[in-house]
């Protein structure tokens, strides 16, 4: 009897202990996930953001007879592809699209409302990025100016950037936060902005400068070069592309656009021309960069430049993950020089999938794909000029901005005010605020006459006025201009065009983005890295999503601000 008590204790005891194991199992299983996913081959060690600027979300499909195995097509066929993935954001502009992907939120909540927004307090346009704190770090003694064709930069009041008026934290951030800042975090591109969203507040950023042919850097960032920034920088690889041409890489007959060279609403940039070969200005030639950056050249220097960084900064070679951000800016370059339809859009995204093979080859070299996630997509998409499809038969033109000032300004005088219009500045009208206090009218009702007036105006599809937006106005289109608004930057009426109709008739770019119709909203989401099962996926998500996705990956918290959610195919 005794024995049989003492076995049972023993039986009791042995699976209280078994139970205790089984919990402090579950404990460490359940309290490190991560660490438990981080194990062996399928740890992460780099998250590779890749964004194409500019690239529409039907592109791919139909340019992909021209590509070759190792670069889209790699990704696509390893990859959970997203098909119907659409921007929620009415300005669908570089700034705008990059934050969005970084942060996992909208503009309402980040603030970069559009590349360039009416600085209400100072009275004049401001450019995004703009920061007098943080000037650029010279690369080269001699100063050296090239000149500005980037509409948005032209209006920029300093040189210095930074990401200070970003307001919702990164991706970057999250991560750097998380790993106790041992995750490394850089963003490049070969515009400011693109790299500068990317980097958010605690990453560094470089980009290309079209005054120089160097990637630079601001002070935010850094009080002098890394060595290996300067040696390469010392290479003047950029100069070497002078008086050289940019050809077709293959014969003409295998492309989809071959007779789309030659059209008169192209733009010329100063020698470069409307048809191939495409000719580099001589060294000296103040437009050469940025020739270089609408051509394949611009994302080839990139790309070297990232190879020299991803090894100096010895990027993803431990088991804490770091973040690197590539956008590329040539896609978006030759959309807005030479259209969408055309032989360069059609030449610089197949050769675009020839960088992005050796961008993945090289990742692979250093850190191994099997130890990278990636995701790929867009800021935006792209508009079809309004040239080319009148010549189609669908007959649509160019809002001239005066003509809509005029048109608000003779509705402010219903109400005995001269020149309500303080600033157009597309999409936004910036009404007087003092003029319509003095005349004791409701402003509401004002910035409602005005919406209206503008919203008969032909090529225009609605204006919506700020105040009426929260009490009356709905539709998927004014959800996007809701998603759109920030408080003290946004203006008090936006206006949207008809599809295919520009906001702008003038200046030297032909191209344009920037609508809430779905050419613009429209971009490709591909993510691909360890164990994950490749798919296409036809619902609709969302870039908001992209951040809180890469994540969960990590089994990590989204981006503070983040309004997206973690796409369930990337994660199983
Ligand atoms: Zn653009």
């Amino acid at each position: 009897m005794k024995q049989m008590k003492v076995q049972v204790y023993k039986r009791i005891i042995i699976r209280c202990l078994g139970f205790a194991l089984i919990a402090l199992m579950g404990t460490l299983l359940s309290g490190h996930t991560t660490l438990a996913k981080a194990e062996g081959d399928q740890e992460v060690r780099l998250v590779l953001q890749v964004t194409v600027d500019g690239l529409r979300g039907d592109l791919l499909d139909r340019y992909q007879a021209g590509f070759g195995k190792d670069g889209f097509r790699a990704l696509m066929k390893q990859g959970v592809v997203y098909t119907n993935a659409q921007y929620q954001h009415a300005n669908t502009e570089t700034i705008v699209g990059h934050a969005t992907l970084a942060t996992g939120t909208v503009p309402a909540q980040h603030g970069m409302i559009g590349n360039v927004w009416f600085d209400r307090e100072a009275k004049e346009l401001s450019y995004n990025i703009e920061d007098p704190d943080a000037p650029l770090l010279p690369s080269r003694e001699e100063h050296v100016e090239g000149e500005q064709v980037d509409p948005a930069q032209k209006l920029a009041r300093t040189k210095g950037r930074s990401p200070k008026v970003l307001l919702a934290p990164t991706f970057g951030d999250s991560l750097t936060a998380y790993y106790a800042g041992k995750a490394k975090v850089f963003g490049v591109s070969g515009k400011d902005r693109s790299a500068v969203a990317m980097a958010g507040q605690v990453g560094k950023a470089f980009w290309f400068s079209t005054d120089t042919g160097d990637f630079i850097t601001s002070k935010y960032y850094y009080d002098a070069y890394p060595d290996w920034a300067q040696k390469w920088n010392g290479q003047r690889k950029a100069e070497k592309f002078a008086g050289t041409e940019w050809t077709l890489s293959a014969d003409p007959s295998t492309y989809l656009l071959a007779e789309q060279d030659d059209r008169s609403y192209e733009m010329d940039i100063k020698g470069y021309g409307r048809t191939f070969p495409h000719r580099f200005g001589e060294a000296g030639n103040k437009l050469l960069y940025t020739q270089l950056v609408a051509s394949p050249f611009g994302d080839e220097l990139l790309l070297d430049f990232s190879k020299e960084l991803i090894v100096n900064e010895k990027i993803g070679q431990d088991s804490v993950p770091d973040y690197f951000s590539i956008s590329f800016s040539g896609v978006d370059a030759v959309n807005h020089f030479f259209g969408p339809s055309s032989l360069e859009n059609e030449e610089i995204v197949r050769h675009l999938d020839r960088t992005l093979a050796d961008l993945l080859k090289f990742v692979d070299k250093i850190v191994g794909l099997k130890h990278t996630l990636i995701v790929l997509s867009a800021d935006h998409g792209i508009a079809d000029m309004p040239e080319y499809m009148t010549e189609l038969g669908y007959d649509v033109g160019r809002l001239v901005p005066e003509e809509i000032v005029a048109t608000a300004n003779k509705a402010g005088e219903a109400f005995g005010i001269e020149d309500v219009v303080r600033f157009f500045y597309r999409p936004y009208i910036y009404l007087d605020e003092e003029k319509i206090a003095a005349t004791k009218v409701k402003p509401y009702l004002v910035e409602k006459a005005i919406a209206n007036a503008l919203t008969d105006f032909e090529g225009i599809e609605l204006a919506v006025s700020t105040r009426s937006m929260a009490k009356e106005q709905s539709g998927p289109l004014v959800d996007k201009v809701r998603n759109n608004h920030h408080v003290s930057r946004s203006g008090d009426i936006y206006v949207i065009q008809k599809p295919y109709w520009f906001l702008f008739d003038e200046g030297p770019i032909p191209g344009m983005h920037g609508s809430p119709w779905r050419y613009d909203t429209h971009v490709p989401v591909i993510f691909s890295g360890p164990g994950m099962t490749a798919q296409t996926i036809s619902r609709l998500v969302h870039p908001v999503d992209v951040a809180p996705t890469l994540a969960a990956f990590l089994g990590m918290s989204p981006p503070a601000a983040a309004q997206g959610n973690p796409l369930k195919e990337v994660l199983k």
